[in-house]
């Protein structure tokens, strides 16, 4: 059958592939060290299973509304405003199938056949092939080790035209870890108001944060730039909750009901009784999501010192999310070329960079167990020196 155009358009997800070919060799019997996947290796917390399951028992298996639970609108409002000084009632709030449908419905409901949308690159690898679903035009902003891989405010200027429609920021971040400081967030929110754009803040990391790390919601900036503002999260990240498949959107209310119209017409309503986990995930003990948090934090200890060792290797230290973000340039080789290799001769793997738009870097995810990543490790380093 001819399939249509807009799908030619499209790249499969590479970190999806690299998984995939890791998964195969673990299948054949071959022990792999795998750092490429992007989800926590933690069961979710015992409390949110129990609220889907007792959901499950008391019947909450029917079609819900397309918005999504009403107590879960309304837990979600209560969490933005509580926790991120974003004055949203239930109807600013739609419940998604996860944070990549988020993003999803909001790149369908406000882009039109040639919009521009600006990514700073490196970017999560979803962003650019999801305007191009939505007919957009993806923008893309290349930022530099040396800036921390941030956007700065005279970048975004300069990248923003008439047909620019709305600036993807992600803090943090995934692939680079990094973390924008509440100074960095204002001044681009100024040029964002002074622009008259829209700003989609994925914050779906923000609970992950190390060092005294702060998270800014740039919503909470000013008036003005909450007006411009919508935000995209989920519950995959913080709350090890990746196969629920529970995300939320949130913002101004008519881009919301537009949402909640494509929605109704698409996926309907997210899993009624994963909803109900959700709502436990919000109103429960936030202790799980800090013992996760602190064991993310040693990890990445332990990965940041052992890469820091390797020759060759150089990153800005990344202060959320669970990645780090090398520069391979001295190897000489391109990020693929280093994955296949390493992956093929010492059973590591890696996401290459070009995933993120940044062929010049890999991404190491440290949300895997500790003997892996020491093992993982040594093996990198000899891979390296191999190479140098
Ligand atoms: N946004 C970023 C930056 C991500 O890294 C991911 C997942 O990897 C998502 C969104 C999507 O998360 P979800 O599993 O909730 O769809």
């Amino acid at each position: 059958m001819k399939l249509a155009a807009r799908v030619g358009q499209v790249t499969p997800s590479l970190t999806l592939a690299v998984d995939t070919k890791a998964k195969a060799m673990k299948a054949e019997g071959l022990s792999v060290c795998s750092f490429s996947v992007g989800e926590p290796d933690f069961p979710t917390p015992a409390h949110i299973v129990q609220a889907a399951q007792k959901a499950l028992a008391e019947g909450k298996t029917k079609y819900g509304p397309a918005a999504g639970e009403p107590k879960l609108r309304e837990a979600i409002a209560q969490k933005l405003q509580k926790e991120n000084s974003l004055c949203y009632g239930t109807e600013n709030v739609i419940v998604t199938n996860g944070g990549k449908h988020s993003l999803f419905n909001l790149f369908l409901a406000t882009i039109e056949p040639g919009d521009d949308v600006i990514i700073p690159a490196p970017y999560w690898v979803s962003y650019p092939e999801m305007v191009k679903l939505a007919a957009g035009n993806p923008v893309i902003v290349k930022t530099t080790a040396k800036n921390g891989f941030k956007i700065t405010p005279e970048q975004l200027r300069q990248a923003i035209t008439p047909q620019t429609r709305l600036f993807v920021l992600n803090s943090p971040s995934n692939p680079t870890g990094m973390v924008y400081t509440p100074e960095e967030i204002r001044a681009l929110a100024d040029v964002i108001v002074e622009k008259d754009i829209y700003v989609v803040s994925d914050e779906i990391y923000e609970k992950l944060l190390y060092d005294g790390a702060e998270h800014f919601s740039i919503g909470a900036a000013s008036p003005e730039i909450y007006d411009r503002t919508i935000v995209s999260s989920g519950f995959a990240k913080a709350y090890s909750m990746t196969g629920w498949r529970v995300g939320f959107l949130a913002g101004p209310a008519d881009v919301i009901r537009a949402c909640i119209t494509i929605q109704g017409h698409s996926t309907s309503n997210v899993c009624t009784f994963a909803q109900y986990g959700a709502i436990a995930a919000l109103e429960g003990s936030q202790e799980p999501v800090e013992a996760m948090r602190q064991a993310f934090a040693q990890r990445r200890q332990y990965m940041m010192d052992a890469v820091q060792a390797i020759p060759g290797l150089t990153f800005p230290r990344p202060d959320g999310a669970f990645y780090l973000f090398p520069s391979i340039q001295q190897t000489g080789l391109t990020s693929l070329e280093f994955s296949e290799a390493l992956l093929t001769e010492y059973q590591v793997a890696v996401v290459p960079g070009i995933a993120f738009g940044a062929d010049d870097c890999i991404r190491l995810s440290y949300a895997t167990d500790m003997d892996t990543i020491k093992k993982g490790m040594e093996l990198l380093d000899k891979f390296v020196r191999s190479r140098l």
